[in-house]
């Protein structure tokens, strides 16, 4: 049966669930933070759940848990809720807001009714055998009904200048929080999710325009034996070092993205496979040839290389079946050595 998070996090045993959560963390060495407070409420508020029982997985498998995997954790398990609540209350406010701009600009057609009556009955009064009396008392009721006027288009519009402040800044907080649903916390390339779409995207556009892409997938060599012998801190810098280079050949109008833990994704819009091939090269041969260190230490790292595999999308051929392809690709340079790109176009076509 499914339990409700929520209310075992509000109810009688939540503290109970807060102290076991920061007792696991210390067991399992996870630092304390919010996203990871979050993840470890989760699992002891419901053991059960695919949260705990994908974290239990990790844990068994001895999986490092690590602020990446937490993000990871999270953008699969939790952030839905917490993404949906603040786009709600972004939502929210701005329907506040309206509402209340639409109340302003009611009462400002009102005394502005008011005020075309006022005129109309000054202008039948007003004629030539009035008394000086009546016409002096008529002029001074319309000079106040003017400034009184005056005053609230005044008010109307500081209202409506706030109010436009106000949705601006709703609307770079919504742009935001799309930002930070798309992003990789650990490399800021593009996550898997935000390649999905783009993938999607782009295949359509081809098919629209009767173009072609290459779509390219590639993985850091023998990256568990790099993490075993420096650690992860350093193996999340190392990741950093290579989206930086991927995502430097990968900037518009191409697409690179951080597809999972050390292995990304590119999207190469309308180039041939030769000149994508190349582009992996040029990246292969990056990555290889710098002399990696360690920041705190200056320790020598030695280098670090990476595998890729590279597949040409077929009109009319769905994205994940290119991919498909891409990973065989991969895998194919993986299994002849790694440090090497490997076009998919070269095995099928032999095969
Ligand atoms: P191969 O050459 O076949 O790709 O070997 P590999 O060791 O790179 O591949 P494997 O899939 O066995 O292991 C991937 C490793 O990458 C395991 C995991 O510790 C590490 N890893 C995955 N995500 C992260 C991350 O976010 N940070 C760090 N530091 N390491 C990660
Ligand atoms: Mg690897
Ligand atoms: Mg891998």
């Amino acid at each position: 049966m499914a339990v409700d998070v929520e209310t075992v996090l509000r109810g009688p045993q939540a503290y109970d669930t807060a102290r076991k959560s920061l007792e696991l963390m210390e067991r399992h060495q996870v630092w304390p933070t919010p996203l990871n407070f979050e993840i470890w409420n989760h699992f002891v508020a419901d053991p059960e759940g695919p949260l705990a029982r994908e974290l239990s997985r990790l844990i068994a498998i001895g999986e490092p848990l690590t602020d990446s995997l937490s993000e990871e954790l999270a953008s699969v398990f939790l952030p839905k809720t917490r993404l949906n609540d603040q786009i709600r209350d972004a939502g929210d406010q701005l329907s506040k807001e309206l509402v209340s701009v639409s109340r302003a600009i009611q009462a400002a057609q009102r005394s502005n009714e008011a005020y075309g009556q006022t005129l109309q009955g000054a202008h039948k009064d007003l004629n030539p055998d009035a008394d000086r009396e009546v016409v002096r008392k008529m002029i001074e009721g319309l000079a106040m009904a003017t400034k009184r006027v005056q005053r609230e288009n005044r008010s109307l519009e500081k209202r409506l200048s706030e109010s436009s402040q106000e949705v601006t800044r709703l609307r770079e907080h919504l742009e935001q929080v799309r930002r930070d649903a798309t992003t990789d916390g650990l490399t800021n390339l593009a996550n898997r999710k935000a390649f999905d779409e783009e993938l999607e995207r782009a295949c359509a556009e081809s098919d629209q325009n009767g173009t072609t892409i290459c779509l390219a997938v590639l993985d850091i060599d023998h990256f568990k034996s790099f993490n075993d012998t420096w650690g992860h801190q350093t193996g999340d810098q190392v990741i950093r070092y290579v989206a930086s280079v991927i995502g430097r050949i990968g900037a518009l109008p191409r697409f690179a993205a951080r597809y999972g833990g050390e292995e990304f994704a590119m999207i190469f819009p309308g180039e041939s496979v030769a000149q994508v091939e190349e582009r992996l090269e040029e990246i292969r041969e990056e990555v290889s040839s710098r002399m990696l260190k360690r920041r705190s230490t200056n320790e020598d790292l030695g280098t670090v290389t990476i595998s890729a595999g590279m597949a040409l999308r077929r009109p009319n051929e769905a994205g994940t079946y290119c991919m498909e392809r891409a990973d065989a690709a991969l895998y194919a340079s993986k299994r002849t050595g790694r440090n090497r790109v490997t076009n998919g176009e070269a095995i099928s076509n032999a095969a």
